[in-house]
């Protein structure tokens, strides 16, 4: 087998050889922004990409309409690159444009690069190569259909890079996350003249409500649980015959927030037995489990960054903040999720309108090209070192 210190600084002159092409797919995808499973130009222009670099394609994959797979290479181990490209809503004069405000453009970018670089070594390592389109993070979150549908099993190692702003992180995490929707059903009645014949639907989510004000008391301080009344009934003359809640429970832990769950349900099923109205619920977006980076990867990946010359990172442990479908996938696959700082000066972060003009500027295309060598050469460990190999398996 080669000398991997070799076959890396293959990867890195490849890397810079075909940068070019790897800024025109931030670009293009940046051009044409779309919603979570909407992403129907996006996720055809990277699997005709993919076709002229000699991957093999599944379009659609794993029962949804934009997601893919593309592999390159036989048998195992595998390894694959996580993209992204869906957009968020709201942007522009009148509110109503989509935009990358989270750069999913350049994360579908440089995990394409990572795999292509990858693909034009494989008579160095045994193993195959994948690139795996994931549909709608901001939303329903794919990654969690794609885990559910078995279409991690066979990965060895799983790769992603988001940009941000403030500071590389090497070791980010995540909260868990449940969605759920309670309704309650009552009675209608004339609210002056017959209350009494009535079941208020609307005084049963305030129980609720009440419950769970008093569960956070009791509850660890990275809990967060919050939500909105979407219905309270048609009129003020009207004892509310039904009523909508939706809330949202998250924790740094998906076996503890399995706990913080099942009390919210148990404060609504005590709002149904005070006022009588009936009480059902569903969970009604996909359940997300907190993100945890593979220690091991997370080495590796300083090393690789060093390697590179790009030293300025923390790869300390980080508080979670927010909730993805990435964490889904850690918990099946040992994963290595690496926030690249894009270095912007203005003060604005994911999400922010003027965040926009980052996510496809030369610092994000410096930023890729990083991205793709420190992403290729951690593969590289994975695919030839055994010891990395039963390191992260533990
Ligand atoms: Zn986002
Ligand atoms: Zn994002």
């Amino acid at each position: 087998m080669s000398n991997i210190q070799d076959v890396k600084q293959q990867a890195y002159a490849l890397a810079e050889q075909n940068i070019g092409l790897y800024n025109h797919i931030c670009d293009e995808i940046f051009r044409h922004p779309e919603l979570g499973n909407e992403e129907y130009y996006s996720s055809k222009f990277l699997v005709e990409e993919m076709e002229k670099r000699g991957f093999r394609v599944q379009y659609p994959y794993g029962g949804l309409d934009t997601a893919f797979r593309c592999e390159i290479g036989s048998g195992s181990p595998k390894v694959a690159f996580l993209a992204e490209y869906d957009a968020l809503p709201g942007y522009g004069p009148e509110r109503n444009q989509n935009g990358h405000a989270c750069g999913h453009n350049w994360i579908a970018a440089c995990t394409f690069g990572a795999a292509d670089v990858l693909a034009q070594l494989t008579e160095h390592f045994e193993g195959t190569i994948v690139y795996i389109g994931t549909p709608a993070e901001e939303g329903t979150g794919g990654k969690v259909d794609l885990v559910n549908a078995g279409c991690f099993e066979d990965i060895d190692a799983a790769f992603q890079m988001h940009l941000t702003s403030g500071g590389t992180q090497l070791n980010g995490s995540s909260l868990a996350i449940d969605s759920l929707e309670f309704t309650f059903e009552g009675k209608a009645a004339h609210a002056a003249g017959k209350p009494w014949d009535g079941i208020n639907a609307l005084d049963a989510a305030y129980l609720m409500i009440n419950g769970i004000n008093a569960l956070r008391q009791h509850v660890t301080p990275d809990t967060r649980i919050h939500g909105i009344i979407e219905d309270g009934g048609a009129a003020p003359n009207i004892v509310p015959a039904h009523s909508v809640y939706k809330v949202f429970c998250r924790a740094a832990d998906r076996d503890y927030l399995n706990t913080v769950t099942q009390k919210v349900i148990n404060c609504a099923k005590g709002a149904e037995l005070m006022t009588g109205a009936k009480m059902s619920y569903r969970f009604y977006e996909n359940s997300f489990d907190n993100l945890n980076c593979h220690p091991a990867l997370v080495e590796l990946m300083a090393q690789n960054l060093d390697a590179i010359g790009y030293t300025t990172y923390d790869k300390s442990k980080q508080p979670p903040s927010g909730s993805t479908d990435l964490g889904n996938v850690s918990r099946v696959v040992p994963t290595c999720y690496v926030s690249l700082d894009v270095e912007n000066t203005d003060g604005s972060a994911c999400h922010n309108e003027a965040f926009l003009q980052h996510v496809n500027s030369e610092q994000a295309y410096v930023a890729n090209l990083r991205a793709v060598k420190a992403m290729a050469a951690t593969a590289l460990d994975v695919l030839m070192n055994a010891e990395v190999r039963e390191a992260i398996r533990k």
